[in-house]
C-alpha cells in the first residue's frame, strides 16, 4: 500500500500574518491526523517562513514553479539549486496555469523536472486535459503524451523519484471535482504507462487535484489508484485542509 500524501497548492495567495495563522492551525492539530504526509507548495518569497515554521513538524514544503536552468541570464527565473540551498524537498512542475499563461509545453515541463531532480527535490510532474479535449474523448491521447514527454526527459529513473499530479483542468478552481470513477480512469491508465517505463515508475504517488474539497476527498482517496491530492482553494483553509488530509490517513487504499 503507498501511503497517501495531500499537499497544499497555495498558488499566488498569502502573507506574513495570514501564512503565520495557517500554519499554526496545521501545526497545532498534526499531532490528530493518521499516517498520511502533508506538505504545502508556497510562492518563493514565503519560503523561508514555511522552512522556519515548520522545521521539525510533520508537514514539507517546496516551491511551485523552478527554472530548466542552472544559472544564467534568466530575470525573473528561480534555479533548483538555489531551492536546495535552504532545504527545500519539492517542487510543482507543469501546473496548467503555467502550461496556459505562460506557455510552458511538455518538454518543458520534463526539463523543469530533471533540473529539479538533479538537485535532489522531488518534482510534482502535474498533467491534465482541458475541457474541450476531454469532450473530444481524448483525456488518454493528451496526459499520456504529457507523462511520456516526462519520462522521455527524466527516464525511468527520474520518474521513480518523482510524484504525479492528474489535474484535469475543467475541474481546477471551478468547484467541479471529476468523479472519483472519472479519477481512476485516468490513474490507473497513467500507472499503466509508469509501469511499462519501470516497476518502480509504476510506483510513484499519482494525486488527483481539481477542486478537492473535504466534502469529496474520502471517495477520491478510496480509489485504488488515487494516493492523495494536489489541494489548491481549500488548501487556505485551516479545518478544510486538515479534514482532507484525515481524509487520506483513512483511505482504505
Ligand atoms: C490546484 O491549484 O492545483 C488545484 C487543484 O486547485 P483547486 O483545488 O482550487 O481546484
Amino acid at each position: 500500500m503507498r501511503r497517501k500524501l495531500v499537499a497544499g497548492n497555495w498558488k499566488m495567495h498569502g502573507g506574513l500574518a495570514a501564512n503565520r495563522e495557517l500554519l499554526g492551525g496545521l501545526l497545532n492539530q498534526q499531532a490528530t491526523v493518521g499516517s498520511a504526509a502533508c506538505a504545502v507548495l508556497v510562492p518563493f518569497p514565503y519560503l523561508a517562513q514555511v522552512s522556519s515554521a515548520l522545521a521539525g513538524s510533520r508537514i514539507s514544503w517546496g516551491a511551485q514553479d523552478v527554472s530548466e536552468h542552472v544559472s544564467g541570464a534568466f530575470t525573473g527565473e528561480v534555479a533548483a539549486p538555489m531551492l536546495a540551498d535552504f532545504g527545500c524537498t519539492l517542487v510543482i512542475v507543469g501546473h496548467s496555469e503555467r502550461r496556459a499563461l505562460h506557455s510552458e509545453d511538455s518538454r518543458t515541463v520534463g526539463k523543469k523536472a530533471l533540473s529539479a531532480l538533479r538537485s535532489g527535490l522531488t518534482p510534482i510532474i502535474c498533467v491534465g486535459e482541458s475541457l474541450a479535449e476531454r469532450e473530444a474523448g481524448v483525456t488518454r491521447e493528451i496526459v499520456g503524451q504529457q507523462i511520456a514527454e516526462a519520462i522521455s526527459v527524466c527516464g525511468a529513473g527520474g520518474i521513480s523519484a518523482s510524484i504525479i499530479a492528474y489535474e484535469p483542468v475543467w475541474a481546477i478552481g471551478t468547484g467541479k471535482t471529476a468523479s472519483p470513477e472519472q479519477a481512476q480512469e485516468v490513474h490507473e491508465f497513467l500507472r499503466g504507462i509508469l509501469m511499462s517505463a519501470s516497476v518502480e515508475a509504476g510506483q510513484v504517488p499519482i494525486l488527483y487535484g481539481g477542486s478537492v474539497k473535504a466534502a469529496n476527498a474520502a471517495a477520491l482517496f478510496a480509489m485504488p489508484d488515487v494516493d492523495g491530492g494536489l489541494v489548491g482553494g481549500a488548501s487556505l483553509l485551516v479545518s478544510e485542509f486538515m479534514d482532507i488530509w484525515r481524509a487520506a490517513s483513512a483511505a482504505r487504499y
